[in-house]
């Protein structure tokens, strides 16, 4: 009697949506870097999210540029921020 480890291991593909579990994580992360996905930053909760983890939804923010001028800002907020935000305050 022997026991075998199997290490399951997963192929990620670019698009892919992100999974549980820190090595995981970091796994899908490389593969997203290598496909040259780039990273969008949340409007909402700051974190670096690929296209695939972002949701229809952005916000709207008034910034000032450096020039003192009112600036509108446009950024996309990520899923999970999105589905956050349903839970507080429902749209129905
Ligand atoms: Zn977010």
């Amino acid at each position: 009697m022997s026991h075998v480890c199997i290490l399951m291991q997963v192929e990620y593909k670019p698009g892919d949506q992100p999974p549980d579990g820190y090595l995981a994580w970091h796994e899908w992360a490389e593969v997203q870097r290598k496909a040259g996905i780039k990273q969008v930053q949340c409007g909402e909760c700051g974190k670096w999210k690929t296209p695939q983890e972002l949701s229809d939804a952005s916000i709207t923010s008034e910034l000032i540029d450096r020039r003192g001028r009112f600036v509108v800002a446009m950024r996309q907020v990520c899923n999970k921020c999105f589905l956050d935000k349903e839970k507080v305050r429902p749209t129905k």
